[in-house]
């Protein structure tokens, strides 16, 4: 089994099939039951089912989201 993948808002990943444009390279702006991406290359937009996005991915390339330092995260 492999373990889920955390999907975040801002994420850039390496798909393993390239879009229509060539570019492999997207960039996750929506994160629900369907996931929105940006292609990088052609800046256009799609919708994809959660299970099949994650099923293209390759890689990823970048965490997006918020930077966080786990050693300041508990500053109480
Ligand atoms: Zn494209």
């Amino acid at each position: 089994m492999r373990p889920p993948m955390k999907l975040q808002v801002g994420d850039v990943v390496e798909l393993r099939k390239p879009h229509a444009c060539g570019g492999k390279v997207w960039r996750i702006i929506r994160v629900g039951a369907d996931i929105g991406a940006l292609c990088l290359t052609c800046q256009r937009y799609v919708l994809l089912p959660r299970s099949r996005f994650e099923s293209r991915i390759k890689r990823f390339m970048d965490q997006g989201g918020p930077v966080t330092d786990p050693s300041v995260e508990k500053c109480a």
